[in-house]
């Protein structure tokens, strides 16, 4: 069994099935990639895994637990949280303000932004975020404007947010999408880091071969809504139906 289990999960928008019969188990400890085309499902599915979308029919199940019906804030508390494509953080605010949100909400399970005043106050949580901050190696940038940072940075601010609500199972939609080279060669050491470090489990979308096969155990290849393999780097790289799929050979 899976941390993470999905069964038969289907979805159709109107006329178009976006998922057909997609069934994913996502060992705990691993990092699992989903890759595919344009239009494969990725993103659809990863928006059912967090409660953004219902799925017409299949179970997902987290760590034994159904996450069906349950809203986005309750799903991120059992232990899951997302990375999105572009980087949610608040460009108005620092570094540090941004991270002692999540710990703060970790602990009382709201956050009010005008009680951040309030927070910097409050000496547990500015010691989780400036040790946060240390385990992302961007304590020296903590007074910075958040949206003065460079895209890799951005991303690395918004990783260690999700990481301090200490999630079991991190999920990222392209983390390295329209990123320089050097930022996404600095976005792979980061998660290479954060799995030698930690007990996380991570799932990772991703369009950038390089990155795939610098940070993947398993990979599955969805097309057309369907997992169409699922298999080793190694195993994938040579699969004539992947080739064809998703490499269009
Ligand atoms: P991917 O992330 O693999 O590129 P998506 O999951 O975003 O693919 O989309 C899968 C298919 O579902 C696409 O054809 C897309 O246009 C369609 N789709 C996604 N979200 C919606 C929506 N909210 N309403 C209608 N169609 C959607
Ligand atoms: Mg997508």
């Amino acid at each position: 069994m899976g941390i993470l289990e999905v069964k038969n999960v289907n979805k159709r928008f109107g006329g178009l099935q976006a998922l057909s019969n997609v069934n994913l188990s996502v060992a705990e400890n691993t990092v699992h990639a989903i890759i595919g085309p344009n239009g494969a499902g990725k993103s659809t599915l990863l928006n059912v895994l967090v409660g953004k979308l219902i799925p017409d029919t299949g179970s997902v199940m987290f760590d034994g637990q159904s996450v069906l019906g349950r809203a986005p804030y309750e799903i991120n508390q059992m232990g899951i949280s997302r990375v999105f494509q572009t980087p949610e953080i608040f460009g108005d605010l620092t570094v540090m303000e941004n991270m002692m949100i999540p710990c703060f909400a970790k602990r009382d399970g709201a956050f009010e932004l005008n009680a951040l005043t309030t927070v910097g106050r409050q000496s547990d949580i500015v010691d989780r975020a400036e040790q946060m901050l240390i385990d992302m190696k961007m304590i020296d940038k903590r007074h910075m404007h958040a949206a003065s940072m460079s895209r890799g940075d951005k991303r690395r601010l918004e990783i260690g947010m999700c990481l301090s609500q200490q999630p079991r199972l991190l999920l990222l939609d392209e983390p390295t999408a329209g990123m320089a080279r050097a930022d996404t060669n600095n976005t792979i050491d980061l998660l290479k880091q954060i799995k030698a470090e930690r007990d996380i489990t991570i799932a990772i979308i991703e369009h950038d071969m390089h990155v795939v096969f610098s940070l993947a155990e398993r990979i599955t290849v969805l097309a057309q809504g369907t997992p169409l393999v699922e298999d080793t780097p190694d195993k994938i790289k040579g699969h004539p139906k992947v080739r064809e799929a998703y490499l269009g050979e």
